[in-house]
């Protein structure tokens, strides 16, 4: 990797200068030897209504709209302190997350927030405590002109049942394929993205007939394991649904014990669901990086550089697997125009880390500075002497 000059005026990048170019007089300039500068990443996959605890999913009810504030706060600085500038919320509380940006606006020392309110799902379906339970074609054209109405930015609907919620089939679809594609062109009429979520695998291959824009975990879980039929995966690629395999634990974890049962019924393993991942990732399947942060011990809020160390772990190249945690994922959050790359004009999200993830991911973890929008900026241009050509990814992929 070469050097980088990277200036920011304000809250935006205004200039990316490869080599030792000089930078303009007058500029305060921090050389931090050693380091590698990155765009922020970008956590396609939190609630940030979690708080990381074995309960986080099973809470809801007993939190005050006060402690729901602490849990929000607590989980956006604990991205930021892991490089994560921009988070996508795919699990609202009823509309917490919603309703605290429109009234406060985007908080000027937290991540970039994306939004989708309370994930659609079915009567005492997955993450039904969430509020989001809507049934019928009508209903469901409702709740998506619904979250259009309160400002949210994209449609997360549950197609499968989930470990996480007792009573829901993992192994079944929620709802026939004729009410997904009712929610798909209702939300495309009003400009919203859907992005679903789906572990069975009838639920992923309902997913790609209907055109869903996302699909979130992608496990494509039989009773005997995971299984993805290669014309499946070839239809993923060619429609270039983008899909989160929400990878990423905190070291030394264990799965939840629920996640454990679903394990162990199934056959299923962390080392196949590995291999599931990267048979998608070769037939040419769009992939992004997105923890499911907040619902548990080990998916914490800041965990997503794990998800990419393990998408190193599944064969996946080192500049395709921060990719998908920055240009891939701001495509994915819609930030594409506004963060997840390092190029002028775009939002002053840097993340500087001490060595050289393209040489070992596991640089990721080495946190040495992080500025949001131009805040908390070490100082107001910063060197590195490598860098990561985050701007050729997209053209390499
Ligand atoms: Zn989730």
């Amino acid at each position: 990797m070469a050097p980088a000059l990277v200036l920011v005026e304000g809250s935006r990048i205004s200039a990316v200068e490869r080599g030792s170019a000089p930078a303009p007089s007058g500029c305060e300039v921090t050389h931090l030897p050693g380091t590698t500068l990155l765009p922020g990443l970008i956590d396609t996959h939190v609630h940030l209504c979690g708080d990381d605890s074995p309960r986080a999913l099973d809470q809801f009810f007993e939190l005050s709209a006060d402690d729901l504030e602490r849990v929000i706060t607590a989980g956006l600085q604990a991205q930021l302190a892991a490089g994560v500038t921009s988070v996508r919320d795919l699990g609202d509380y009823e509309w917490a997350v919603v309703d605290r940006r429109r009234a406060a606006g985007q908080g000027a020392n937290e991540p970039t927030i994306v939004a989708s309110g309370p994930p659609i799902t079915i009567d005492q379906g997955h993450c039904w405590s969430m509020g989001g339970a809507a049934s019928g074609v009508e209903g469901l054209r409702r709740a998506v002109r619904d979250r259009a109405d309160r400002g949210a930015d994209v449609v997360k609907i549950m197609t499968s049942g989930g470990a996480m919620t007792v009573g829901t089939d993992v192994l079944a679809c929620q709802f026939s394929l004729e009410e997904l594609r009712v929610v798909v062109e209702t939300a495309h009429d009003l400009g919203l993205a859907v992005t679903a979520h789906a572990h069975a695998l009838p639920a992923v291959e309902q997913c790609v007939a209907a055109e869903v824009d996302g699909i979130e975990h992608c496990s494509c879980l039989t009773p005997t394991g995971f299984s993805t039929p290669p014309e499946l995966a070839a239809a993923l690629a060619e429609a270039g649904t983008l899909v989160c395999p929400t990878l990423g634990r905190a070291l030394g974890s264990e799965p939840p014990p629920q996640v454990k049962a679903l394990m162990e019924r199934t056959g299923a393993t962390w080392e196949s669901r590995l291999e599931q991942v990267v048979d998608l990732y070769r037939a040419g399947v769009i992939l992004v990086s997105g923890a499911d942060s907040g619902i548990s011990p080990g998916k914490p809020h800041g965990v997503l550089p794990e998800a990419v160390i393990d998408l190193l772990d599944c064969g996946v190249p080192a500049d395709v697997a921060l990719a998908s945690a920055t240009s891939l994922a701001a495509r994915a959050c819609g930030l594409a125009d506004r963060t997840g790359r390092l190029h002028a004009g775009l939002d002053a999200d840097l993340l500087i880390v001490d060595g050289d993830p393209m040489q070992g991911i596991t640089a990721l973890r080495n946190v040495r500075a992080v500025v949001s929008r131009g805040r908390d900026v070490v100082t107001r241009s910063s060197v590195a002497d490598r860098w990561a050509p985050h701007a050729e990814v997209v053209k390499l992929l």
